[in-house]
Protein backbone atom coordinates (compact mmCIF):
# COMPACT_ATOMS: atom_id res chain seq x y z
CA UNK A 1 0.00 0.00 0.00
CA UNK A 2 1.40 3.86 -1.00
CA UNK A 3 0.05 7.12 0.71
CA UNK A 4 0.72 10.13 -1.16
CA UNK A 5 0.29 13.31 1.36
CA UNK A 6 -0.91 15.74 -0.86
CA UNK A 7 -0.74 18.54 1.62
CA UNK A 8 0.27 19.05 5.08
CA UNK A 9 -1.35 22.21 6.37
CA UNK A 10 -3.55 23.66 8.15
CA UNK A 11 -7.02 25.47 7.43
CA UNK A 12 -4.98 28.38 5.87
CA UNK A 13 -2.39 26.59 4.56
CA UNK A 14 1.62 27.61 5.31
CA UNK A 15 2.28 30.81 4.75
CA UNK A 16 -1.02 32.36 5.37
CA UNK A 17 -2.15 34.94 3.04
CA UNK A 18 -0.37 37.77 4.14
CA UNK A 19 3.16 38.95 4.91
CA UNK A 20 4.57 42.59 5.12
CA UNK A 21 5.71 42.25 1.15
CA UNK A 22 2.21 39.99 0.40
CA UNK A 23 4.35 37.24 0.10
CA UNK A 24 2.80 35.37 2.95
CA UNK A 25 2.37 35.22 6.58
CA UNK A 26 5.59 32.49 7.91
CA UNK A 27 4.88 32.95 11.03
CA UNK A 28 7.79 30.75 12.65
CA UNK A 29 8.10 29.09 9.91
CA UNK A 30 11.61 29.42 7.62
CA UNK A 31 10.29 30.82 4.32
CA UNK A 32 13.41 28.96 2.72
CA UNK A 33 12.96 25.80 3.68
CA UNK A 34 10.91 24.10 0.68
CA UNK A 35 8.83 21.39 3.45
CA UNK A 36 7.58 24.52 5.40
CA UNK A 37 5.31 25.18 2.27
CA UNK A 38 1.91 23.58 2.93
CA UNK A 39 -1.48 23.30 1.02
CA UNK A 40 -4.52 21.83 2.78
CA UNK A 41 -4.37 18.60 4.38
CA UNK A 42 -5.31 15.52 2.16
CA UNK A 43 -4.28 12.16 1.29
CA UNK A 44 -4.42 9.45 -1.32
CA UNK A 45 -4.05 6.06 -0.57
CA UNK A 46 -3.16 3.54 -3.39
CA UNK A 47 -3.86 -0.35 -2.91
CA UNK A 48 -1.60 -3.47 -4.36
CA UNK A 49 -3.26 -3.22 -7.42
CA UNK A 50 -3.15 0.51 -7.97
CA UNK A 51 -6.49 1.18 -7.24
CA UNK A 52 -6.89 4.56 -5.22
CA UNK A 53 -8.55 6.14 -2.61
CA UNK A 54 -8.69 10.14 -2.24
CA UNK A 55 -9.19 11.33 1.37
CA UNK A 56 -10.70 14.95 1.22
CA UNK A 57 -10.91 17.38 -1.68
CA UNK A 58 -9.36 20.06 -0.52
CA UNK A 59 -9.06 23.65 -2.00
CA UNK A 60 -5.78 23.04 -3.33
CA UNK A 61 -6.78 19.58 -4.95
CA UNK A 62 -6.63 20.33 -8.78
CA UNK A 63 -2.71 21.50 -7.90
CA UNK A 64 -2.22 18.36 -5.06
CA UNK A 65 -3.15 15.78 -7.96
CA UNK A 66 -0.98 17.57 -10.25
CA UNK A 67 2.40 17.81 -8.35
CA UNK A 68 2.01 14.26 -6.88
CA UNK A 69 1.68 12.67 -10.91
CA UNK A 70 -2.24 11.11 -9.64
CA UNK A 71 -3.87 10.31 -12.91
CA UNK A 72 -7.42 9.46 -10.84
CA UNK A 73 -8.95 8.13 -8.27
CA UNK A 74 -11.35 5.35 -7.51
CA UNK A 75 -13.22 6.95 -5.07
CA UNK A 76 -13.36 9.57 -2.24
CA UNK A 77 -13.85 9.61 1.73
CA UNK A 78 -14.91 12.64 3.70
CA UNK A 79 -13.39 13.44 7.05
CA UNK A 80 -16.07 15.94 7.75
CA UNK A 81 -17.45 19.01 6.02
CA UNK A 82 -14.99 22.05 7.05
CA UNK A 83 -13.92 24.20 3.71
CA UNK A 84 -10.30 23.27 3.92
CA UNK A 85 -11.31 19.72 3.27
CA UNK A 86 -14.41 19.96 0.89
CA UNK A 87 -14.27 22.79 -1.55
CA UNK A 88 -12.18 21.87 -4.26
CA UNK A 89 -14.97 19.10 -4.99
CA UNK A 90 -16.01 21.10 -8.39
CA UNK A 91 -12.27 19.13 -9.86
CA UNK A 92 -14.26 15.62 -8.98
CA UNK A 93 -15.67 16.25 -12.34
CA UNK A 94 -12.07 15.88 -14.32
CA UNK A 95 -12.07 12.44 -12.05
CA UNK A 96 -15.28 11.31 -13.07
CA UNK A 97 -14.41 12.06 -16.64
CA UNK A 98 -11.15 9.97 -16.08
CA UNK A 99 -13.23 6.50 -14.41
CA UNK A 100 -16.25 6.84 -16.64
CA UNK A 101 -18.31 6.46 -14.01
CA UNK A 102 -20.18 8.41 -10.54
CA UNK A 103 -17.54 8.12 -7.69
CA UNK A 104 -18.38 6.97 -4.35
CA UNK A 105 -18.43 9.33 -1.38
CA UNK A 106 -17.73 7.42 1.80
CA UNK A 107 -18.76 10.00 4.65
CA UNK A 108 -21.08 10.07 7.90
CA UNK A 109 -24.60 10.61 7.58
CA UNK A 110 -24.21 13.77 9.44
CA UNK A 111 -21.56 15.06 6.81
CA UNK A 112 -23.16 13.91 3.84
CA UNK A 113 -25.94 15.89 4.74
CA UNK A 114 -23.57 18.68 4.98
CA UNK A 115 -22.64 18.32 1.59
CA UNK A 116 -25.83 17.91 0.12
CA UNK A 117 -27.08 21.67 1.35
CA UNK A 118 -23.98 22.96 0.36
CA UNK A 119 -23.02 21.15 -2.88
CA UNK A 120 -26.43 19.27 -3.86
CA UNK A 121 -25.79 19.37 -7.68
CA UNK A 122 -22.51 17.24 -6.87
CA UNK A 123 -24.95 14.45 -5.59
CA UNK A 124 -27.89 14.18 -8.14
CA UNK A 125 -27.66 11.69 -10.62
CA UNK A 126 -25.47 11.14 -13.06
CA UNK A 127 -27.40 11.96 -16.71
CA UNK A 128 -24.71 10.46 -18.96
CA UNK A 129 -22.77 10.53 -21.04
CA UNK A 130 -20.56 14.01 -20.03
CA UNK A 131 -19.78 15.21 -16.20
CA UNK A 132 -20.31 19.21 -16.68
CA UNK A 133 -20.35 18.69 -13.05
CA UNK A 134 -18.62 16.64 -10.37
CA UNK A 135 -21.19 13.36 -10.04
CA UNK A 136 -20.55 11.67 -6.29
CA UNK A 137 -22.76 9.03 -4.62
CA UNK A 138 -23.34 9.04 -1.12
CA UNK A 139 -22.05 6.10 1.12
CA UNK A 140 -23.18 6.84 4.65
CA UNK A 141 -20.67 4.99 7.08
CA UNK A 142 -20.39 5.04 10.70
CA UNK A 143 -18.17 4.62 14.24
CA UNK A 144 -16.50 0.91 13.63
CA UNK A 145 -18.39 -0.05 10.16
CA UNK A 146 -15.43 -1.76 8.19
CA UNK A 147 -15.97 -1.45 4.44
CA UNK A 148 -14.22 -2.21 0.79
CA UNK A 149 -13.37 1.31 -0.58
CA UNK A 150 -11.07 1.56 -4.01
CA UNK A 151 -10.03 -2.13 -3.35
CA UNK A 152 -8.74 -1.16 0.44
CA UNK A 153 -10.12 -2.58 3.67
CA UNK A 154 -11.46 0.89 5.53
CA UNK A 155 -12.51 0.84 8.93
CA UNK A 156 -13.44 4.31 10.64
CA UNK A 157 -13.66 5.94 14.06
CA UNK A 158 -15.04 8.60 15.63
CA UNK A 159 -13.15 12.17 16.55
CA UNK A 160 -13.74 14.76 18.67
CA UNK A 161 -12.96 17.66 16.64
CA UNK A 162 -14.30 20.60 19.28
CA UNK A 163 -17.86 21.34 17.65
CA UNK A 164 -17.85 18.51 14.92
CA UNK A 165 -16.62 14.58 14.81
CA UNK A 166 -14.60 14.09 12.29
CA UNK A 167 -13.58 10.04 10.89
CA UNK A 168 -10.57 8.62 11.53
CA UNK A 169 -9.24 5.71 9.23
CA UNK A 170 -7.93 2.63 9.52
CA UNK A 171 -6.39 0.92 6.28
CA UNK A 172 -4.43 -2.46 7.55
CA UNK A 173 -0.86 -1.44 9.14
CA UNK A 174 -2.06 2.41 8.35
CA UNK A 175 -3.80 4.73 10.25
CA UNK A 176 -5.11 8.73 9.61
CA UNK A 177 -6.08 11.42 12.21
CA UNK A 178 -6.81 14.33 10.76
CA UNK A 179 -8.40 17.41 12.30
CA UNK A 180 -8.91 16.45 16.13
CA UNK A 181 -8.31 17.36 19.80
CA UNK A 182 -9.67 14.12 21.30
CA UNK A 183 -9.38 10.43 20.58
CA UNK A 184 -11.31 8.16 22.89
CA UNK A 185 -10.98 4.57 24.00
CA UNK A 186 -13.14 3.30 21.15
CA UNK A 187 -10.72 5.04 18.70
CA UNK A 188 -7.76 3.82 20.56
CA UNK A 189 -8.73 0.44 20.13
CA UNK A 190 -9.30 0.21 16.14
CA UNK A 191 -5.55 2.16 15.74
CA UNK A 192 -4.11 -0.48 18.00
CA UNK A 193 -1.70 -2.09 16.24
CA UNK A 194 -0.63 0.41 13.78
CA UNK A 195 2.36 0.64 11.79
CA UNK A 196 1.97 4.19 10.19
CA UNK A 197 0.21 6.60 12.00
CA UNK A 198 -0.61 10.30 10.42
CA UNK A 199 -1.75 12.84 12.67
CA UNK A 200 -2.76 16.03 12.51
CA UNK A 201 -1.30 18.49 15.15
CA UNK A 202 -1.44 22.27 14.14
CA UNK A 203 0.59 23.91 16.83
CA UNK A 204 3.11 23.47 19.66
CA UNK A 205 2.59 26.40 21.44
CA UNK A 206 -1.37 24.85 22.72
CA UNK A 207 -3.56 23.95 23.38
CA UNK A 208 -6.13 24.81 20.52
CA UNK A 209 -10.09 23.96 21.52
CA UNK A 210 -10.07 22.09 17.72
CA UNK A 211 -6.84 20.34 17.18
CA UNK A 212 -4.47 18.75 19.18
CA UNK A 213 -0.74 20.34 19.92
CA UNK A 214 2.40 18.45 20.15
CA UNK A 215 2.18 17.74 23.49
CA UNK A 216 -1.22 15.96 23.18
CA UNK A 217 -0.10 14.29 19.91
CA UNK A 218 3.15 12.93 22.17
CA UNK A 219 1.18 11.58 24.91
CA UNK A 220 -1.17 9.51 22.19
CA UNK A 221 2.00 8.49 20.44
CA UNK A 222 3.28 7.01 23.72
CA UNK A 223 0.28 5.70 24.53
CA UNK A 224 0.24 3.69 20.64
CA UNK A 225 3.59 3.38 20.03
CA UNK A 226 3.41 2.99 15.74
CA UNK A 227 6.75 2.11 14.47
CA UNK A 228 6.15 5.86 12.30
CA UNK A 229 4.25 8.68 13.66
CA UNK A 230 4.21 11.54 10.51
CA UNK A 231 2.65 14.76 11.76
CA UNK A 232 0.05 16.40 9.32
CA UNK A 233 -2.43 19.65 9.29
CA UNK A 234 0.31 21.69 10.39
CA UNK A 235 0.30 26.01 11.16
CA UNK A 236 2.84 28.47 11.03
CA UNK A 237 4.30 27.34 14.29
CA UNK A 238 5.95 23.85 13.27
CA UNK A 239 9.06 24.76 11.63
CA UNK A 240 10.26 22.18 9.64
CA UNK A 241 14.26 22.59 11.15
CA UNK A 242 12.78 22.74 14.63
CA UNK A 243 10.51 19.32 14.13
CA UNK A 244 13.50 17.70 12.72
CA UNK A 245 15.84 18.43 16.08
CA UNK A 246 13.48 18.21 18.57
CA UNK A 247 10.87 15.42 17.40
CA UNK A 248 11.20 12.08 19.35
CA UNK A 249 12.30 8.78 17.73
CA UNK A 250 9.72 7.53 15.33
CA UNK A 251 8.17 10.76 15.25
CA UNK A 252 8.54 13.30 12.04
CA UNK A 253 6.98 16.35 10.11
CA UNK A 254 5.25 15.32 7.13
CA UNK A 255 5.15 17.45 4.13
CA UNK A 256 3.53 18.08 0.99
CA UNK A 257 4.50 15.22 -1.56
CA UNK A 258 5.63 12.74 1.10
CA UNK A 259 5.32 9.16 0.12
CA UNK A 260 5.07 6.43 2.89
CA UNK A 261 5.20 2.61 1.64
CA UNK A 262 2.97 1.15 4.10
ZN1 LIG B 1 -8.78 20.98 8.52
ZN1 LIG C 1 -11.66 20.72 10.47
Amino acid sequence: MKVTLLGTGGSAGVPMIGGADGGGDWGDCDPGEPRNRRTRSSIVVESEIGQRLLVDTSPDMREQLLRCGIPGVDAVLFTHAHADHITGIDDVRILNRIAGRPLSAFTTMATLTDLIRRFGYAFRPWEPPHFYRPVLEGRPVSHGDLFEAAGLPVQVFTQNHGRVDTLGLRIGAFGYSTDVVALNDAAFSILEGVDTWVVGCFLRRGPHWTHADLKTVLEWVERLRPRRTVLTHMGTDMDWAWMRENLPAGVEAGYDGMVLAV
